[in-house]
């Protein structure tokens, strides 16, 4: 048994803090939250004084690529290093992501299920995974490895991640298949081009038709998996939403079609801006991306603001991987430069994410029954959320119960 006190909660739902919480934790649950000095039962516990402290739940991050450490083609195709190197450099990444405060992760492509197995065997620490293990999308879309010279990806496939190419509705059911043996936990696909995938697959250039979408999103959700679509805009935005998906991914250009956002309210559809990645294709070495990234932002923003206004639960998630491995909470500090209030923002990394991940009953909120992950920094991340960036104010980080960060 563990006992934290002293500490102000910001509990995650929205609530506003609470100061002198007390939290107890009993086999890697929040047995009870309570303030002041509540001692009943608690002798021979464990007890950390968080006084000074501000106690958030774990964080959540709903769109990452932990495996991925460049954008550059030889990186992407596993060329430039041996894989045990690369597998090494992702446990890096992974046990970094955990100091930053964050307890759940869900990898949207490239991570394959072993690290989520390794974490879960205690093989090296890292947040929770919920894993897409590949991009599903058709010959042309941004999961088809091709060089700018037309040359596909030679290399041998990595058994432990298939490729994410289908075409026609058969195959599409074939390859969620191929996914979810893989071990998948949620189904990633993209329906349209993004800033940074080759020229001529755009922002709005579509992929996939609603027959295959209807498939792909019938058959995860046949075999208990949500589907993550990767959508900017144009006619394979709409049709993403019109298949049912569970939620968009990016979404810049949501705001272009008047009928998208009050669909996503209806039907409880997430959205995932990802706005970290965007600030560094602003910067990147592509004159493509950059057009891009630039022509997409006040879009993007506008986006999120209708959003929120019609309902829509606006989720964080960093898109990181390609330009490095900056801290997760990058995202929040974005979301709020765009709008949101910061605890607004807190929620899109706590319960909303929850949420979104549809683990609302075990993570995301520091109350009774949850699962024990607990972030707990020194400052205020209300009067300014870019603390929760540097690692030297994460005093400590629980998972499931275990104090996993001590600083
Ligand atoms: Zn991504």
């Amino acid at each position: 048994m563990i006992v934290l006190r002293g500490g102000t909660l910001i509990d995650g739902s929205g609530r506003a803090p609470v100061r002198d919480a007390t939290i107890v934790i009993e086999d890697g649950r929040i047995e009870r939250v309570t303030t002041g000095p509540d001692v009943n039962g608690t002798t021979g516990a464990e007890v950390i004084d968080a006084s000074g402290l501000t106690v958030l739940p774990g964080l959540i991050d709903c769109h990452d690529h932990l495996a991925s450490h460049s954008y550059e083609l030889a990186h992407r195709w596993d060329l430039d290093e041996p894989s045990s190197a690369r597998h090494l450099r992702t446990g890096r990444v992974l046990e970094r992501t955990l100091g930053f405060g964050y307890t759940t992760i869900r990898d949207a492509g490239g991570l394959d299920a072993g690290f989520r197995a390794a974490v879960d065997e205690g093989l090296i620490r890292g947040p929770r995974l919920l894993t897409a293990i590949a991009i599903i999308s058709p010959i042309g879309g941004i999961g088809d490895r091709v060089s700018p010279s037309g040359h596909e990806c030679m290399v041998p496939n990595d058994p432990a991640l298939p490729r994410g190419v289908a075409n026609g509705v058969e195959d599409v059911r074939r390859v969620v298949r191929t996914m979810v043996r893989a071990g998948a936990d949620v189904i990633k696909c993209a329906t349209t081009g993004g800033a940074s995938s080759r020229s001529g697959h755009g922002p709005k250039d579509a992929a996939f038709d609603l027959d295959e979408m209807r498939a792909l999103v019938d058959e995860s959700h046949a075999l208990g998996r949500r589907v993550m679509c990767h959508a900017l805009g144009g006619p394979g935005l709409r049709l993403a939403l019109e298949a049912g998906v569970d939620s968009i991914e990016h979404g810049c250009y949501l705001d272009e079609d008047p009928e998208l956002i009050p669909m996503m309210a209806e039907h409880g559809t997430f959205f995932v801006p990802t706005l970290a990645v965007y600030e560094y294709h602003r910067n990147s070495k592509s004159a493509h991306v950059r057009e891009r990234a630039h022509a997409l932002r006040e879009h993007h923003i506008n986006s999120i603001h209708r959003a929120m206004a019609a309902g829509v639960k606006v989720v964080a998630g960093t898109d990181a991987g390609g330009h490095g491995h900056p801290p997760n909470a990058m995202e929040i500090e974005c979301l709020v430069a765009a709008g949101l209030p910061p605890m607004q923002a807190i929620q899109a990394a706590t319960s909303w994410a929850a949420e979104c991940l549809g683990l609302e009953r075990e993570i995301g909120v520091v109350d009774k029954g949850r699962r024990a992950d607990l972030t707990v920094v020194a400052g205020d991340p209300l009067a300014d959320v870019r603390l929760l960036q540097s690692p030297e104010r994460i005093r400590m980080v629980l998972k499931d119960g275990r104090v996993e960060v001590r600083r």
